[in-house]
């Protein structure tokens, strides 16, 4: 049995009943991390919320196939992995060096993916773009079959003006569009709207592959298409990336799956809104740009920022900030709190008279009612969390009047595990650090920057015998656990 769940449509502007291709399986396209550098998060919030997607579809019954892609090739990362390279570098060394830019980043990815409780072992596939070059480049000959696609010095276009519902998604005013103007940058705005690039010329100092058009590298675009359609097939039932993927970047992906197939590609979109730093967009320049082990340095567990992220809905702006977090932090105590006293078995000061005022095991299967209510209803976490608080405070109440039997405990117990397969990770105890080992954290910082190694030393022996672990990362950051 399946619960129904219901999910903003991007495609449609409308809140629609996802109803899986086959009934009970669901199939997920979830663009993944551009791995030239940390995922800051901003990132994080949008994976974060397609983990709770998947889970809830999960615990809702179904099978999800989920695929998410890795971006081992891309503008940026070719930028950030070639600049150190001598002019005459051969073809092995570009690719030798942009693998190991990439290998980098994905495993730090996986790492951040781990400690907001996303397992690596949740995904079906994770591609890496660089192991699908054949598909991009068959992908590209079925359009050119098909007069989509044209080629020009090299590279190889796009003709947006060939397909009737290019468009479709980012609602674009198919008036202005401009035809037979081309775009080689694989981002671009709406007023820039252009065939764009499928496959791009070879450049001196880029890394390349060998292809019908000549040696050159995909565009970012035909990456997903090529990925999602091979792993998951030609029509699937949820696409989901950030709000800025709308387009041009799933805007061009339908185009180029459903101009070689002939049919929808893919029925649901979902788009997760921004995370902004105290109501800015994050950027180095402005200083309010984080990852989650900026995060951790200064003592903040990672459950409680999946926390604080899950606690807002994925279709709204999160605006985040450090105090905002402390709202998280009280709220995960207060479960970790009740979870216990579930566990324990509490005398009650009061006598059994009012046990009647409340029967713990309906008001538990109320609970879950209403959870799942709201849930279902394009995945209202605020909603579902009050579910469980309301809970929390009914039954701390009843159990103040009247010791809950083992048998109730127990009830709410499994109500409590069910929610956090959802919600993840919270029963374990927080892992913040106080403010006094923060500051010895920075001290410690410090004292190495003026390289003054027996300071630093020292530091490091007070931090072990409070029992805290400090782990010198290679990134130069500094990650620590308890003994
Ligand atoms: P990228 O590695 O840049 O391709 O981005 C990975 C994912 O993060 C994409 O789904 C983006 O839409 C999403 N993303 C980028 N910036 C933000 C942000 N500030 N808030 C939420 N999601 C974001
Ligand atoms: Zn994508």
């Amino acid at each position: 049995m399946t619960r129904p769940i219901h999910l903003f449509n991007t495609l449609s502007r409308r809140v629609e009943a996802v109803e899986p291709l086959t009934p009970g399986v669901l199939t997920l396209y979830t663009c993944g991390p551009t791995v030239y550098n940390f995922a800051h998060i901003g990132n994080l919030r949008t994976f974060l919320f397609q983990d709770l997607l998947k889970r809830t579809f999960q615990r809702a019954g179904y099978e999800v196939r989920h695929c998410m892609n890795i971006t081992d090739v891309e503008d940026k990362i070719i930028r950030d992995s070639q600049k150190e390279l001598p002019e005459g570098a051969d073809n092995g060394t570009r690719h030798g060096a942009m693998k190991a830019l990439t290998d980098r980043y994905t495993q730090a990815f996986f790492d951040d993916l781990e400690a907001v409780a996303i397992p690596q072992a949740s995904f079906t596939f994770l591609p890496r773009a660089t192991d699908y070059l054949p598909q991009m480049i068959a992908l590209i000959q079925r359009l050119e079959a098909k007069g989509l696609a044209y080629a020009r010095e090299g590279s190889v276009y796009y003709r947006i003006a060939g397909l009737p519902q290019y468009g479709c998604l980012a609602h674009l005013d198919r008036e202005g569009m401009q035809v037979g103007t081309s775009v080689d940058a694989d981002e671009y705005e709406r007023e820039s709207l252009s065939d764009f690039v499928l496959w791009k010329t070879f450049k001196p100092g880029e890394p390349s592959w060998a292809s019908p058009w000549g040696p050159g590298r995909p565009g970012w675009h035909i990456e997903c298409s090529a990925m999602g359609m091979e792993l998951l097939g030609e029509r699937i039932d949820i696409h989901s990336g950030g709000v800025d993927l709308v387009f041009p970047h799933h805007e061009n992906e339908i185009a180029q799956s459903e101009g070689a197939t002939g049919h929808t590609w893919v029925n649901h979109w979902v788009h997760g809104e921004f995370l902004l730093v105290e109501g800015e967009k994050m950027s180095k320049s402005l200083g309010n740009f984080y990852t989650l082990r900026d995060l951790q340095e200064k003592g903040i567990d990672p459950i409680t920022f999946r926390y604080a992220i899950q606690s807002n809905h994925y279709r709204k702006l999160y605006n985040f900030s450090f105090e905002g977090l402390t709202g998280a932090r009280n709220a995960l105590e207060r479960l970790r709190t009740f979870r216990k006293r579930m566990e324990g078995n509490f005398e009650s000061a009061g006598g059994g008279e009012w046990k009647e005022a409340l029967d713990p095991l309906r008001r538990i299967a109320q609970a879950r009612e209403d959870f799942w209510t709201a849930l279902s209803d394009d995945l209202n976490t605020p909603e579902a969390l009050a579910a469980i608080f309301t809970l929390v405070s009914d039954l701390n109440a009843q159990d103040d009047r009247a010791a809950l039997t083992r048998e109730e405990r127990d009830a709410a117990l499994a109500f409590l595990d069910e929610t956090n397969a959802i919600f993840a990770g919270w029963p374990h105890e927080e892992a913040s650090l106080d403010a006094e080992v923060a500051a010895l954290i920075e001290a410690r910082k410090a004292a190495k920057v003026a390289k003054n190694w027996a300071e630093s030393d020292r530091i490091r022996d007070q931090l072990k015998a409070q029992g805290i672990l400090l782990e010198d990362r290679k990134d130069g950051s500094v990650g620590w656990k308890k003994a």
